[in-house]
């Protein structure tokens, strides 16, 4: 059932989740829950980065390659780290202005003598696997729009298959295949309606049309875009892909005539070979919450009232897990894997979800779960077929939801999402303290493991984590579950019981999925370690370890070579005065949250791995208007917003940002009682708010 079955027997990880099916279970034994007491590191590689590493590593041959961030490339000894070789894109960092979610790259496809990488900018490069010099470069996309590529590429007969990112600014998703020894295009599959003025690409843009209205996504782009998971089928010979949210993310603004706006987030099954649609399943008719269907996707076979079926798994981040037939896209069942508002249930019959009153978010603003991080976002999951459990890297989670009264396509560096939140002083979280927002998110953002029965559609254990946001998941037929987090441990788990019973500090947060592979005899567990990503930066998560060095991590049993660990102290300069200003300080709040929170965090408290302006040094003061209008810093990725940004904004922003150095420097500084009971009340209060959420 397994396709790749042969090849992996080798000990290698040929593809992206191991084989074709994806599941991510490594048949490797000598790592077991008898021997795991004496795995230690065998080697560590120091990438030279401190942004985030999401990588998926590929090992064949001895040779570990992986990614950093900025899409640069390595190929290491699997067996001693040492490096072999190494390829920078040279990404312009004023293209990270871009990126959602970090200047992130979650893996190479390797085939034959070439390896593949899908750069930030757009490009699709292939490398020779000897020497890590380009073969061929095709750039994939148009640049005069905001697009990126994060995912991993996939290799399906003789073509290289990439997607794409960008719909929170503005962007038309599609996908693409490219011909592996050229670089040539073969087919492209858009994913949502162009124009409607002009005739449609394909058959299924004539259908998809049919459910869009107005005049708004055609400009704005749509959205839709498969910037992760794609699963291939060689028996059926289908091509499953993940497809995204709309853009902007509200229905209401994006096709205020209804419809359900195919094929947002949905996962459409194309002809392999041609790139023609086969069959759809729309997971969030008309999302209008960033409810993506970009989540890793199992194949895998099921017993289902005595029947086997070929099926396929994701859960996605709009809470439900769906078990779909993979040769028709018929729903066989959906039950949510994290608590949910915006639905009731998925009727069987229609395949479709019944929404609450909640998921109507147009006269007032609703709270509602998941919130777009989603119970589950990129991190891959994992199947186990010795247990028949999934493991899933779940979070729980809860967002504000709003309609504006009117909406305007902006274009650099600004989400066009259609919500309040942004520059509209309406906002109730804009008007509260930053200690308070941070307070009551520490309780409404959480992180675990679930061990889910496809079957029973239930969960059989689950492992709270310290941080909302954590690693991929490594399983293996030795019976155990590998899980990253973000405090900085591995961790591995009994996949029966859930027990962990192995830890190794690595000192920096783990967002990436752990592989195994066996040379000369010996099983390693390899992952990287960088902590970053969308909730990474987005906040300082109390127990999250961040900014640390970037590394591939390989262990092995019987090793014990000691890892060095930063200890990174940061101290806070003395801000400057506080302005008296408070309208200014108010703008500033709106336009930080505009623009500059989604890389310096939210409220104005950054995560540490992009520089947190708490801490801004006397000469960064001086330069802010430099900084933000001039772009002083572009070849560090801060590109100037001066066409979106005057003179009077950075002082609003520069007054907002000082207000809340001066919030901490007080804290730090003050021995008063009242702040310590300040506190506990918060942490009563976001007790008392994620009870009632
Ligand atoms: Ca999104």
């Amino acid at each position: 059932m397994m396709s790749g079955a042969a090849k992996i027997a080798s000990g290698s990880w040929p593809s992206h989740g191991l084989n074709a099916a994806e599941t991510r279970e490594s048949p490797l034994l000598q790592i077991n829950p008898d021997t795991i007491s004496s795995l230690g590191l065998a080697w560590s590689f120091d990438t030279g980065t401190r942004r985030g590493l999401e990588a998926s590593p590929i090992i064949i041959d001895g040779v570990i390659y992986t990614t950093g961030d900025w899409s640069r490339v390595f190929a290491n000894n699997a067996k001693t780290g040492e490096l072999l070789w190494q390829y920078d894109p040279n990404v312009d960092r004023a293209w990270g202005v871009n990126a959602c979610c970090d200047v992130v790259n979650r893996g190479v496809a390797v085939e034959g003598n070439q390896v593949f990488v899908g750069v930030l900018d757009g490009r699709l490069i292939a490398l020779d696997i000897a020497t890590g010099k380009p073969l061929w470069e095709t750039l994939t996309i148009d640049r005069t729009k905001p697009y990126t590529i994060t995912g991993a590429p996939r290799i399906v007969h003789d073509t290289v298959i990439i997607g794409n990112g960008g719909a929170e600014y503005g962007v038309r998703g599609y996908i693409s295949a490219y011909e592996i020894k050229t670089g040539d295009l073969r087919w492209r599959f858009y994913t949502v309606p162009g124009n409607p003025a002009l005739s449609p690409e394909s058959n299924a843009m004539e259908m998809a049309q049919k459910t869009w209205t107005g005049d708004v996504f055609w400009k704005v782009g749509g959205g839709g875009t498969v910037w992760d998971s794609m699963t291939y089928d060689p028996e059926l010979d289908l091509l499953y892909i993940g497809v995204g949210n709309g853009a902007p993310w509200n229905r209401h603004i994006r096709s205020p005539g209804g419809g359900d706006n195919l094929f947002l987030s949905s996962i459409v099954a194309l002809n392999a070979k041609t790139g023609e649609y086969v069959w759809h399943y729309q997971t969030t008719p008309a999302d209008t919450w960033d409810y993506t269907a970009t989540q890793h996707m199992i194949l895998t076979e099921l017993a289902i009232n005595g029947e086997k079926r070929k099926v396929i798994l994701q859960a996605p981040k709009n809470g439900f897990f769906y078990v779909l037939d993979r040769t028709t896209g018929e729903l066989i069942s959906a039950e949510t894997y994290v608590p949910i508002t915006w639905a009731t249930h998925v009727d069987i019959e229609t395949g479709r979800p019944q929404e609450t009153d909640n998921a109507d978010h147009r006269v007032e603003f609703q709270l509602t779960k998941p919130a777009p991080f989603g119970g589950h976002n990129w991190q891959p999951m994992a199947m186990n077929q010795k247990t028949g459990l999934v493991y899933i890297p779940a979070m729980e989670n809860v967002s504000m939801y709003s309609t504006p009264e009117t909406f305007e396509y902006i274009q650099g560096g600004y989400w066009n999402l259609g919500q309040n939140d942004d520059l509209n002083a309406d906002n109730p979280m804009a008007n509260i303290s930053p200690t308070l927002a941070n307070a009551v998110m520490k309780h409404l953002l959480r992180g675990r493991l679930i061990a889910w029965d496809p079957i029973e559609q239930k969960e059989q254990w689950r492992v709270e984590h310290a941080t909302a946001w954590n690693g991929g998941v490594l399983t293996t037929a030795a019976g155990l579950v590998f899980q990253g987090d973000g405090a900085g441990y591995l961790s591995a788990f009994d996949a029966t019981t859930g027990e962990r019973i192995w830890r190794y500090n690595v000192g920096n947060g783990i967002i990436a999925p752990p592989v195994s592979y066996e040379i000369d005899g010996e099983q390693y567990i390899a992952v990287m370690v960088g902590w970053g990503g969308a909730v990474g930066l987005l906040f300082d998560q109390p127990e999250a370890v961040g900014g640390g060095k970037g590394r591939l991590l390989s262990f092995k049993l019987g090793a014990s070579k000691t890892l060095d660990i930063e200890q990174r102290i940061r101290i806070q300069p003395e801000p400057p005065t506080r302005s008296n200003n408070e309208a200014s300080v108010a703008k500033g709040a709106a336009l930080y949250n505009a623009y500059c929170m989604r890389c310096h965090g939210i409220n104005g408290i950054g995560s540490g791995v992009v520089a947190d302006l708490r801490y801004m040094t006397e000469g960064s003061h001086k330069l802010f208007d430099d900084i933000v209008l001039k772009g002083i810093f572009a070849g560090l990725g801060m590109v100037s917003f001066a066409e979106v940004l005057d003179e009077n904004d950075t002082a609003d922003i520069h007054n907002y940002v000082i207000d809340v150095a001066n919030e901490k420097w007080q804290d730090d500084h003050s021995s008063d009682l009242w702040i310590d009971i300040r506190n506990s009340f918060y942490d009563i209060l976001g007790k008392a708010a994620s009870f009632f959420l």
